[in-house]
């Protein structure tokens, strides 16, 4: 009996505000341990919040770009429980009343274009950190407390973890697009639980599900799912039942652990913070919000296609982040061809940028003049690739790399022909091959032609020269 895995996600999103949500605290990342914090953030009694509102304009922005609707009238409520990173024993989120909910986001998967189902989008606030020391004792730091977050729950919709990287991709350039968040996910800016369950296919009815918190890395998402559909397979089968719990992704052991067994919204015991007003959003200024919103990775993506003919998945691979998007488009200006520019940015650029989540090192022009070489044939893939991975360690051009490395490609009808036959006289084999008409046998002589050269060679003069002699 064949399974089906049923994924729905929450995204926490670090806001980029200068200051917390309900008082004037700083944001800074990385601050000497509670040196960002006053009594309002530190839960003192008596202490009043007051609510941003840019994080309002944040929230709305990204309820827009989702494709929600939005409240006119939004609450905040306290959600209820302790814990030592939470002050006040409870936090200030939205309950009944996010600031937008019902919308959509599109990702690209195997079968083509599918829409996930977004449920809400709500402002809450952040707790504190803790910090476990190595000689056994725990440290609180509060300066993350009252940091604003928007959470974004998603429908279940998700079917694999594929469609859940997918997602969150398409989610986190959204936010970056938008520009109303770091989305570093190795600062915890942007963060991710895993809601999941299992059910044969076919079946209807959803499983229950367990919740694996805070996973900061794409690849921890997709192990953590991966072995997590694994364990509750095997639960069913082994005639057990799944326990709707919380559970914690453990990336050193590559296995989750139940922490503790998960609440139900009711045992939080929301209810209106009566500290707070209500949330007033007009219609002109939703409508204003709407008009105003910036390019989105959608946009991108229809001009990539458009404009410059790119496949949709090129497309979609190229606003996967901002910055690639952005390298992608203006260098896209100084180039005729555009498929060359954006495969080397898919196959060589992104996933540095990917995995680190540090700038690009090369510039716009002189990413122009290596393509220009590329799709005039003046080089090869491999020597682009090769400048590539020389150009974060030098200040030289494009051009003085391949001259001082002796990079460019030996087009030269006689040497070639040299080292030609020099390579038949030690494939005899390939020879008898070739004649008796496998013509693969060819690939071994241009393979090893480019092992002697170092990739030098013009494969097309070679594969000319090596049918001539073995003829
Ligand atoms: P809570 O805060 O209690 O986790 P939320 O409503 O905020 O509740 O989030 C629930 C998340 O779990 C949503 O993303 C939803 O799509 C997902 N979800 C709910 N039921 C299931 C299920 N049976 N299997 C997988 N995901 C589920
Ligand atoms: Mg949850
Ligand atoms: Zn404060």
């Amino acid at each position: 009996m064949s399974y089906e895995c049923v994924i729905g996600l929450e995204v926490h999103v670090e806001l980029n505000t200068k200051s917390k949500i309900f008082c004037g605290c700083p944001t800074t990342f990385g601050s000497a341990p509670n040196t960002q914090v006053c009594p309002v953030c530190l839960g003192l009694p008596g202490a009043l919040p007051v609510l941003n509102k840019e994080v309002v304009e944040s929230a709305l922005k990204a309820g827009l770009a989702l494709n929600c609707a939005i409240t006119e009238d939004g609450k905040q409520d306290r959600k209820n429980y302790f814990y030592p990173d939470l002050p006040k024993a409870y936090q200030i989120s939205q309950s009944e009343k996010p600031i937008a909910f019902g919308g959509h986001l599109s990702i690209q998967t195997e079968e083509g274009a599918k829409l996930i189902g977004i449920t809400r989008v709500h402002i809450e606030e952040d707790a504190g950190k803790l910090v476990h020391e190595v000689s056994g004792g725990t440290l609180i730091d509060y300066n993350r407390g009252g940091v604003p977050l928007i959470e974004i729950v998603s429908e279940p919709d998700m079917r694999s973890a594929a469609e859940a990287k997918a997602y969150l991709q398409k989610l986190r350039a959204t936010m970056q697009f938008l520009g109303i968040s770091s989305c570093k996910m190795n600062e915890g800016a942007f963060r991710c639980d895993v809601n999941l369950s299992v059910r044969k296919v076919g079946s209807e009815q959803l499983g229950t599900r367990t919740e694996m918190k805070n996973l900061n890395s794409f690849a921890y998402v997709v192990k953590a799912i991966e072995s997590e559909m694994k364990r509750q397979i095997e639960v069913i089968e082994a005639g057990g039942q799944i326990k709707q719990e919380t559970r914690r992704w453990d990336p050193a052991k590559g296995q989750s652990f139940a922490m503790r067994s998960k609440e139900d919204a009711h045992d939080y015991r929301y209810f209106p913070d009566p500290d707070l007003m209500p949330i007033l959003l007009s219609k002109e200024k939703i409508a204003d919000a709407k008009a105003s919103l910036p390019k989105l990775p959608a946009d991108y993506i229809h001009s990539f296609i458009d404009q410059d003919q790119l496949r949709v998945d090129m497309a979609e691979q190229l606003v996967k982040d901002k910055l690639i998007a952005e390298f992608y488009e203006k260098t896209a200006q100084m180039v005729t061809d555009k498929e060359t520019l954006a495969n080397l940015i898919i196959g060589e650029l992104m996933k540095t940028v990917e995995e680190t989540e540090e700038s690009l090192k090369v510039s716009e022009k002189e990413m122009a003049v290596l393509v220009d070489l590329l799709a005039e044939d003046k080089i090869n893939l491999s020597i682009a690739k090769k400048v590539l991975s020389m150009i974060p360690n030098t200040e030289a051009s494009v051009m003085a790399i391949i001259d001082q490395h002796d990079l460019w490609p030996i087009t030269d009808v006689a040497t070639l022909t040299q080292l030609a036959d020099e390579i038949i006289e030690q494939m005899p084999q390939v020879v008898s091959d070739y004649k008796a008409g496998k013509t693969k046998a060819l690939g071994a002589f241009i393979g090893q032609m480019m092992r002697k050269t170092s990739g030098k060679a013009d494969p097309t003069i070679c594969e000319a020269i090596f049918k001539e002699i073995v003829g």
